[in-house]
C-alpha cells in the first residue's frame, strides 16, 4: 500500500520505520526536517505539505502531539484534506480529545475518504519493537483496509466502538495509568524517608494488589534506575489528564484522583519538567524530603 505519515517524533519515527519494514511504500513529512531526514534515509520519500502526503497515498497516518496540531495538519492550509484521495482513509494515532476527531472526520468524509482513530498504548521502546496496544475507532469496513498498516506497528488490537471510542479508552487508560503512578511514587517516597529499603518495598508490593506495571516495568525502566529522559513526556501526560478529566465532567463523573495527579503534573510544569519524562514526578516528592528512590546500579528490576 501506499502509505503516508505524519509526526515523525518519539513515537511515529519509529513506528514509520516499521510500516516500511514491512514492505509499504511511505511518503513522510514533519516540521523537523532532521525527523524527515532520517526517514528518508530508511527508504521513505519526503513530502512538502500533509496535502502531498495525502495525494500520494491510500492511508494516511498522523502521529502528532495535541488536539490543535491535528487540527491544523488535517484541516489547516495545506493540510491533509485539501489533498485526500476520495476511497483512501486517515488514522490519526495521535492521543486527543473525540470531539475533535468526529469534527476532522466530518471534513475527511466530504472528500469522500474515512477516518479511524488508533491512539495506541504501551511506550516508545513497543513502537520500535511493532508491539504497541492499538485502540481503535471507526466502522469495521474502514478499520479492516488499514488493518495491515496498522499490524506493522502493534499486536495488541482492539476495535473499541465507532469513530472516537479509540480515543475516548485511550484518554481514561492514561489517566489511570497517571494516577497509579503519582500514588506509587508517594508510597515508595514515603516508605524511603521512614528507612524501608526499596527492594523491601518492591518484594512486599509484588505480592499484593499494591503491584501494578508501573511498578514492574515503567518505573524501574526509567525514574527508579535515575533516567528522566523522554520516553514519554510529562508535558504530553498533562495534555492526556487534562483532556480525560474534561470528559469525565462532561459525563457528569466527579474524579478526585484524576484530578489530584493533574495537579501534580501542573506542579511538574511548573517546575520546568515539561521535557522530562512523565517519571521525574517522582522528584516533586523526593526533593522536599531529602531522599531520593533509586535501584542499585546495574539492577534493573
Ligand atoms: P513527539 O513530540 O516526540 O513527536 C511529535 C512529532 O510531531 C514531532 O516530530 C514534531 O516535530 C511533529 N509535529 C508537531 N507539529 C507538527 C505539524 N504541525 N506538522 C508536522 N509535524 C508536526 O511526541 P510523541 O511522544 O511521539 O507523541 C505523539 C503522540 O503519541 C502524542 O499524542 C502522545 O500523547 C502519544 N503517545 C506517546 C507515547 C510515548 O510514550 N511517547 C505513548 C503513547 C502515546
Amino acid at each position: 500500500m501506499n502509505v503516508g505519515f505524519i509526526g515523525l517524533g518519539t513515537m511515529g519515527a519509529p513506528m514509520a520505520r516499521n510500516v516500511l519494514k514491512y514492505g509499504h511504500a511511505l511518503t513522510v513529512f514533519d516540521v523537523a526536517p532532521a525527523a524527515v531526514r532520517a526517514l528518508v534515509a530508511a527508504g521513505a520519500r519526503a513530502a512538502a505539505t500533509p496535502a502531498q502526503v495525502a495525494e500520494a497515498s491510500d492511508v494516511v497516518i498522523t502521529m502528532l502531539p495535541d488536539a490543535p496540531d491535528v487540527e491544523r495538519v488535517a484541516l489547516g492550509r495545506d493540510g491533509i484534506v485539501q489533498g485526500l484521495r476520495a476511497g483512501s482513509v486517515y488514522v490519526d494515532m495521535s492521543t486527543i480529545d473525540p470531539e475533535t476527531t468526529r469534527r476532522v472526520a466530518a471534513a475527511v468524509r466530504a472528500k469522500g475518504a474515512a477516518m479511524v482513530d488508533s491512539p495506541v498504548g504501551k511506550t516508545a521502546d513497543a513502537a520500535v519493537a511493532g508491539t504497541l496496544t492499538l485502540m481503535v475507532g471507526g466502522d469495521a469496513a474502514d478499520i479492516a483496509r488499514v488493518r495491515p498498516v496498522l499490524d506493522c506497528m502493534g499486536t495488541d488490537f482492539f476495535h473499541c466502538g465507532p469513530l472516537g471510542a479509540g480515543q475516548t479508552i485511550k484518554l481514561i487508560n492514561n489517566l489511570l495509568a497517571t494516577c497509579i503512578a503519582e500514588a506509587s511514587i508517594e508510597a515508595l517516597v514515603t516508605g524511603t524517608k521512614a528507612g524501608i529499603t526499596l527492594d523491601t518495598m518492591l518484594a512486599v508490593f509484588r505480592t499484593t494488589m499494591a503491584w501494578s506495571s508501573q511498578l514492574a516495568v515503567a518505573m524501574p525502566k526509567r525514574p527508579l534506575a535515575g533516567d528522566f529522559s523522554p520516553g514519554f513526556m510529562m508535558k504530553l501526560a498533562h495534555k492526556d489528564c487534562r483532556l480525560a478529566l474534561a470528559m469525565t465532567e462532561s459525563l457528569g463523573v466527579t474524579a478526585p484522583v484524576g484530578r489530584a495527579a493533574l495537579a501534580s503534573l501542573d506542579q511538574g510544569l511548573a517546575r520546568g519538567l515539561a521535557d522530562d519524562d512523565v517519571g521525574a514526578l517522582l522528584k516533586l516528592r523526593e526533593q522536599p524530603v531529602g531522599v531520593e528512590v533509586r535501584l542499585p546500579v546495574g539492577e534493573p528490576s
